[in-house]
């Protein structure tokens, strides 16, 4: 993929000639999702611009703590100027119609796995967050950060980092939140919001889960359905981050969650411990992700996605214990 030489440069300009932006975000949003799109979309709206923020899903209720969450819908309203994705590794992480529909002019995420699918591309690999190139860029684009805008940048550098201990986490990364902080952004409060409460029926939902929890050898799995959304009485088709809960067990390498979507699709996440890299297992499975964090959605009843990915992930950990560990 051909990049301008000053990249920063052709943003800007982007920026400045675009007067309808859309900003779209993946599939199921997280915390960077939210905050990369918030945080970028008022840093624009505060240039003047008219903006839409989209997600297929829409919005998580978790995220109404964050300024301008009663502006991300959807489906765009307007016919845009200019088509930014953040947070994106592929073109099916916006959902299939927003792809259909869309050109992506620029594409910012920092995922490994990121095809630069975007007429510009800022993937930086080295970012912990999204929201982290964007706090670092946005100033050289034209819009300074703003109170309003540093809140959402925070909080998608505080979910992806896990509350900064990921095995990814960077002294510049620390430097831009302690920015963040000093443009307005409450640590502790954005902390204790987007990383420590749960609703009750999230805690429901995370037992369902629980009671099915598997190990073989060095490998923990667990599944959750429909079912189990509506027992708990659980809106919204995530896992609600039950993965990470999994992931702190003791003595184990890989996490695995089968998350069913009730559409014929299992969404699947693996979570390792530092020396196994997932992305190859993602990627087998069209999905993407992080060395130490990865997913991909398989078409598929639960049972049959189960017993498959198991299987390769079994294989896959075999490979890495006779002396590949990298
Ligand atoms: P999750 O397991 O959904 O928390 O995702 C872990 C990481 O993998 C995140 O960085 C996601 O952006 C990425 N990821 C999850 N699902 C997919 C997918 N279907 N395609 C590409 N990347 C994914
Ligand atoms: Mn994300
Ligand atoms: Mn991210």
């Amino acid at each position: 993929m051909n990049q301008p030489v000053n990249l920063d440069q052709s943003i800007r300009d982007a920026f400045s000639q675009a007067g309808k932006i859309l900003v779209i975000a993946h599939v199921r949003p997280d915390g960077d999702a939210i905050g990369s799109l918030l945080g970028l979309g008022l840093a624009l709206k505060e240039k003047g611009k008219q903006i839409e923020l989209v997600v297929e899903d829409g919005l998580p209720a978790s995220f109404k703590n964050l300024t301008g969450w009663e502006m991300v819908r959807k489906w765009p309203a307007m016919k845009p100027d200019l088509v930014i994705t953040v947070d994106c590794s592929d073109l099916g992480r916006l959902g299939d119609d927003l792809a259909n529909e869309f050109q992506v002019d620029i594409n910012i995420d920092h995922h490994i796995t990121n095809l630069n699918f975007g007429r510009l591309n800022v993937v930086d690999t080295r970012a912990v967050a999204t929201a982290e190139i964007l706090a670092t860029r946005l100033p050289m684009w034209g819009c300074p950060i703003s109170p309003a805008s540093a809140p959402a940048l925070l909080t998608g550098l505080v979910t992806d980092s896990l509350g900064f201990r990921t095995s990814n986490m960077t002294p510049q990364a620390l430097r831009v939140a302690a920015d963040l902080m000093e443009a307005g952004a409450d640590l502790p409060e954005l902390y204790q919001h987007a990383l420590v409460n749960r609703s009750f029926e999230a805690v429901k939902y995370w037992g369902a889960g629980f009671t099915r929890l598997q190990r073989m050898d060095r490998l923990v799995w667990t599944s959750i359905t429909p079912a189990d959304r509506q027992a708990a009485h659980y809106n919204g088709r995530d896992d609600a981050d039950m993965i990470n809960i999994l992931s702190a067990i003791n003595d184990i390498d890989v996490t695995i969650l089968f998350n069913d979507q009730g559409n014929g699709h299992i969404k699947v996440s693996w979570r390792s411990q530092p020396g196994f890299d997932i992305t190859p297992l993602a990627l087998q499975y069209n999905g993407g992700g992080h060395p130490a964090a990865a997913g991909a959605d398989i078409e598929g009843a639960l049972a049959e996605v189960e017993a498959e990915v198991l299987q390769s992930t079994r294989c896959y950990l075999k490979l890495k214990g006779n002396g590949q560990k990298s």
